[in-house]
């Protein structure tokens, strides 16, 4: 029986494993991989202290950072499927089919892309199918690719493309563009780029790679087809909080509710931090602030329970 569980390693994994250790805590971090959503990210210019670093580089130091604690355990890549309520605290079951057992969990898991579900994405995913512009713009130079979404996402996505590519079709579900203005003034002078609004992708072409697109045109009510190698799927991340739903609220989006003052749960003994949350604001420096906080409430969570 450990102190306390922390599943995940991105900033607010890695802020609450500092702080636990710090505070003596028997911690045990679980986690898929360290880092979390931005170390795919070419350059992060706004955490705090550094003017640039690269995602790579911002995983390197916060694994450094944790790894340097001595009360800290550390199981990585593993991956929580289940935490059940036992009679002290809690149990959690690993892909590894590993059960390890705490008074107090944080969970930090985070949030990953949604997907689109349709015939051919998972097939071709890797294969003209990509959901990181940033890290995957480079491989489509002189081919015409498509973005799906054009929310803030896919305006950005297709932005970066243009760079590379030879055309870009920026295509929405909705009547017009949805995300940032000065996003979508740039998208609009654009001369490679071509948006499609009213338009719902059904299905990936390939063979050995993507070679097309199929999409409903509600305009005109027919099915249409482009020939694109390259397909970016940019609509919104989902939170990672499947594992855990059954004993904690969550909001409609999946999200965990958490007190904000606390990163306490509905559930004493469970706390939250970051992307999983309902933070408003999903970003690096806040997710570890939250970490910090979910930490230090999990240590009086502890301390009041005389369990310390
Ligand atoms: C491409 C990109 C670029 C970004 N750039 C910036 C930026 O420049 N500045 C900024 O402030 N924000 C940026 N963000 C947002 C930022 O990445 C998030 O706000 C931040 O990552 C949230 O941190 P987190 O620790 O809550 O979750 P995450 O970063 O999502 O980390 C979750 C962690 O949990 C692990 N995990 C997930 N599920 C499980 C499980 N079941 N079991 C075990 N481990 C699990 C994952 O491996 C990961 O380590 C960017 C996001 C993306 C996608």
């Amino acid at each position: 029986m450990r102190d306390v569980i922390i599943i995940g390693g991105g900033p607010a994994g890695v802020a609450a494993g500092v702080y636990s250790a710090r505070k003596k805590l028997k911690t045990l971090l679980i986690t898929e991989s360290f880092g979390g959503q931005s170390a795919i990210a070419e350059s992060i210019e706004n955490w705090i202290g550094s003017k640039k670093i690269s995602g790579m580089e911002f995983a390197k130091i916060l694994e450094e950072h944790i790894r340097a604690q001595e009360n800290i355990e550390i199981k990585m890549p593993e991956n929580v499927i289940e935490v059940k309520k036992i009679s002290d605290g809690f149990e959690i079951t690993t892909d590894k089919n590993n059960s390890y057992q705490a008074m107090a969990l944080i969970i930090t898991s985070g949030g990953r892309r949604r997907r689109l579900n349709i015939p051919g994405e998972a097939q071709f995913e890797g294969k003209g199918v990509a959901y990181c512009s940033t890290c995957d713009a480079p491989v489509f130079k002189n081919k015409s690719v498509a973005v799906v979404g054009a929310g803030d996402a896919g305006l950005g996505a297709a932005i970066d493309l243009a760079r590379y590519a030879e055309k870009v079709y920026l295509i929405s579900n909705k009547k017009s563009l949805i995300g940032d203005m000065s996003l979508q003034e740039i998208v609009k002078n654009s001369e490679k780029i071509t948006i499609i609004t009213d338009a719902e992708v059904q299905e990936v072409l390939g063979g050995e790679f993507v070679f097309g697109l199929k999409y409903f045109a509600q305009n005109d009510n027919q099915i249409k087809e482009l020939n694109v190698e390259g397909i970016f799927v940019e609509i919104g991340s989902t939170p990672n909080s499947e594992f855990v739903k059954k004993l904690v609220d969550t909001n409609p989006k999946g999200e965990i509710i958490i007190d904000h003052r606390t990163g306490a749960t509905s559930r004493p003994g469970i706390f939250a931090a970051g992307f999983a949350t309902d933070e408003i604001y999903k970003q690096n420096n806040i997710a570890v602030g939250d970490g910090v906080v979910a930490a230090l409430s999990a240590y009086n969570y502890l301390l009041n329970l005389e369990k310390l």
